[in-house]
């Protein structure tokens, strides 16, 4: 929570500064460079809106320098509580192309887009991914947190590749070979993390967090997630929902709860007191770290959550 009222007056600031520049940058016509290298500027840069800050490196790591990019939700900060703002839809229309997770986690999303009027290009970064889905509260969810499983962010970064070369054809080359550096390291991302849970005997590889962000993982790496809310942040839960949780960690012998970077820590907290828990390192879940910290890109996020659950798991 701290970390979320820090963050905010100065994403804002940046808010606003993106803006004034996509604005007057947005009316130089795309392609138009035919040839002369001078015309490859700062101001021909493509303009790429993401959803959330994960998004942003992913698109970072493949648009380079050809690109600009721009979060609605920046680092630390919570993608199922947010509420765009008037300055948000302005920035969309300044946009190029957008770029979203899909999976109904940005359910705020349409409305935005249909304020802004946004005419550009969509695409859903998620596309291809195998859903998972949760029974919550007696209905079927669908779990958006597919970035935790490394192998399908390989899914992302070629569908945001494919539209970035739809957009910008002219750097279509150039965003193939970034992509296909990337999924290399998304690869050995995966291996390393196989390698560091192979040590833990399945029985005992079981976690505690603030809400079900962890489902792709948990499938992925064999690992049981138990969370105290649901897929989403937007509710609490109830003093029962609690205490069955805090019963199943007492019977399960669950050692460790885990704070999340963009979730309140009160419930954990007050989850490790009454199971008599000790509470781990802090998760990256939705959203990257600050720039000076672990978490500041994917790789580093998943190498971070990797290293401190293997840590904390091994016998
Ligand atoms: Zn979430």
């Amino acid at each position: 929570m701290q970390h979320h009222f820090l963050s905010l007056p100065v994403s804002r600031r940046h808010w606003l500064l993106r803006t004034g520049a996509g604005l007057a940058a947005g009316s130089i016509a795309l392609g138009a460079a035919s040839g002369s290298m001078a015309q490859t500027t700062l101001a021909t840069k493509l303009k790429v809106l993401v959803s959330f800050s994960i998004l942003a490196d992913l698109v970072k790591v493949v648009g380079g320098d050809a690109v600009e990019v721009s979060s609605l939700v920046g680092a630390n900060e919570d993608a199922h509580v947010f509420e765009p703002k008037p300055s948000h839809a302005k920035t969309l229309l300044g946009s190029q192309l957008l770029v979203v997770n899909g999976l109904d986690f940005e359910p705020w999303m349409t409305k935005l887009v249909r304020s802004a009027s946004y005419k550009g290009k969509t695409v859903v970064a998620s596309q291809g991914v195998k859903p998972l889905t949760m029974q919550e509260d007696g209905h079927t969810e669908t779990d958006p947190h597919a970035w935790q499983n490394p192998l399908n962010v390989i899914l992302y970064v070629n569908n945001i590749a494919q539209a970035l070369a739809s957009v910008d054809p002219a750097h279509a080359a150039d965003y193939q070979a970034r992509a296909q550096a990337y999924v290399q390291q998304l690869q050995e991302l995966d291996s390393w993390a196989q390698s560091m849970f192979k040590e833990v005997p399945k029985a005992q590889r079981k976690i505690i967090t603030s809400h079900d962000a962890f489902g792709y993982f948990a499938q992925h790496y064999q690992i049981q997630f138990l969370a105290a809310q649901g897929l989403n942040t937007e509710s609490e839960p109830s003093a029962r929902q609690i205490a069955k949780l805090v019963q199943q960690m007492r019977r399960e012998k669950v050692r460790t709860v885990f704070l999340e970077n963009m979730s309140n820590p009160r419930l954990i907290t007050q989850l490790s007191k009454e199971a008599g828990a000790q509470v781990g390192a802090t998760l990256y879940a939705d959203a990257l770290s600050a720039p000076d910290q672990p978490g500041a890109t994917y790789l580093g996020m998943m190498r971070h959550n990797i290293d401190k659950l293997a840590q904390s798991l091994k016998p």
